[in-house]
């Protein structure tokens, strides 16, 4: 079950040039639940290290891994020979964990499965996707593992929330033996009123002072979801006018597809969804492209809203534009996504005085805001609300996915709420299904 790169502390991230803890030539197929890179990003290296079975996930997955596995061998190939210029790598020359051309590859052995179809994804076990209001594609799984009796796991993916303004709301989770339940926000609520306020009066503010609004969004989704809530807010006449770049390759070619998946209908799509022409179209969308058009962006003095990638400002072109925007009071950055321990979103939701972009310190001078009404994660209370839909306990609820305490906080809120035994697994731990002997 996925498959990703770690991300954030250095410490996590050195674990993805670790050995992988089975020989990859030993695993006999691999089910992704969604293509966030958290899940997917590990794939081409597995396949590199002698992985051959197939990779089911739902077509909309494998259309944006199309988009996002050949990036992430982009980036890491430009790292290594960031690392051989500046020479700090104790390998010379410096290696990419995978290449571009390693992604492209991975990409053909993919299975498509669509929601709702039950697959043998190996020889006795039957999964079946079903939304979970997460991204374009994303799914729950759950898996059937043949015997007397016969045995049921549910893994949850990254679950989303039932306000997505785009994707259908998470189906009940339905029954399992075993849960698997993801705890990005094992420990945090977010915001109960709709916020749009504090989205608003924030641009309106940044945009009297003659300020620019500078968002790190995470490239799938996210910038979907923003585009709509500023559409819908300069239709009305809440925000002023700006102009809303969004420059970020990645994120315009998701953009695309979620795009299709609209005038398509995909099945993980509201069926009341309604826009009147282009959803995403604020009316004055500028789709930055090259490079040459993002540093454009600075040869403005008015004020603009600028959606650029990565989500926890880990990298690029987004980093070009913190160093250029931070240091003047009247700009403002928000928050809109997750912020892992280690990346420099987190540094700037913790009041950061200064951010090392490029090897110099930035002052940070600029409003900081962090914008969690635009989580495509559900927090502690939805996560609960969900598991409560299973018909019955599972003998266990394991908690994964999440920073300790988020994920301690939620495995205590399973406890206390529903009465249920559940437990964090340590890294590695090996658990026996009782009965059915088959272990996880
Ligand atoms: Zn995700």
């Amino acid at each position: 079950m996925d498959c990703g790169l770690f991300q954030g502390l250095k410490s996590l991230r050195l674990r993805n040039w670790a050995a992988f803890p089975v020989a990859p030539s030993t695993i006999d197929a691999v089910v992704l639940t969604h293509a966030h890179v958290d899940h997917s990003g590990y794939l081409p290296r597995l396949l590199r290290d002698g992985f051959r079975g197939p990779i089911y996930a739902t077509p909309g997955t494998h259309a944006l891994c199309r988009i996002v596995l050949p990036d992430s061998g982009h980036l890491q190939e430009e790292d290594a020979s960031y690392a051989n210029r500046k020479g700090f790598s104790k390998h010379t020359p410096a290696l990419p964990l995978y290449t571009e051309e390693d992604a492209s590859r991975v990409l053909e052995d993919f299975s498509e499965v669509p929601f709702h179809t039950s697959v043998e994804v190996v020889r006795g076990v039957q999964a079946i996707f079903r939304p979970p209001g997460h991204i374009l594609g994303s799914a729950t799984v759950h898996l059937t593992l043949a015997g007397s009796p016969s045995r049921r796991i549910l893994v949850s993916g990254d679950l989303g929330r039932p306000s997505h303004p785009i994707l259908r709301p998470p189906e009940p989770p339905g029954d399992a033996d075993a849960v698997l339940i993801e705890s990005t926000y094992g420990d945090r609520r977010h915001p109960s009123d709709h916020g749009d306020s504090a989205f608003e009066t924030a641009i309106a503010r940044t945009a009297d002072r003659g300020g620019t609004v500078v968002i790190p969004a995470f490239a799938v989704d996210r910038t979907e979801v923003l585009l709509l809530a500023l559409r819908g807010l300069m239709r009305e006449g809440r925000v002023p006018d700006l102009p809303v770049y969004v420059d970020s390759p990645m994120a315009l070619s998701a953009l695309a597809l979620y795009r299709m998946a609209l005038t398509q209908g995909a099945p993980d799509v509201r069926s009341d969804f309604r826009s009147n022409g282009d959803p995403f179209d604020t009316g004055h969308l500028v789709e930055t492209r090259s490079v040459e058009q993002s540093k454009a962006i600075h040869e403005r003095n008015s004020p603009s809203i600028i959606i650029s990638a990565s989500g926890m400002a880990t990298g690029g072109r987004v980093l070009h534009h913190l160093a250029h925007f931070l240091p003047d009071p009247r700009n403002t950055i928000m928050l809109p996504g997750f912020q892992a321990e280690g990346t420099r979103g987190r540094s700037l939701l913790e009041g950061a005085s200064a951010l090392k972009i490029h090897g110099c310190y930035v002052p940070v001078r600029a409003e900081v805001l962090e914008l969690s009404l635009f989580s495509v994660h559900a927090d502690q209370e939805e996560l609960i609300a969900w598991l409560r839909g299973m018909p019955r306990a599972p003998d266990t609820a394991f908690v994964v996915h999440g920073e300790a305490s988020a994920s301690a906080a939620l495995r205590k809120r399973i406890h206390a709420d529903l009465g249920w035994t559940a437990v964090v697994p340590a890294d590695l731990e090996r658990v026996q299904l009782s009965e059915a002997a088959l272990t996880l």
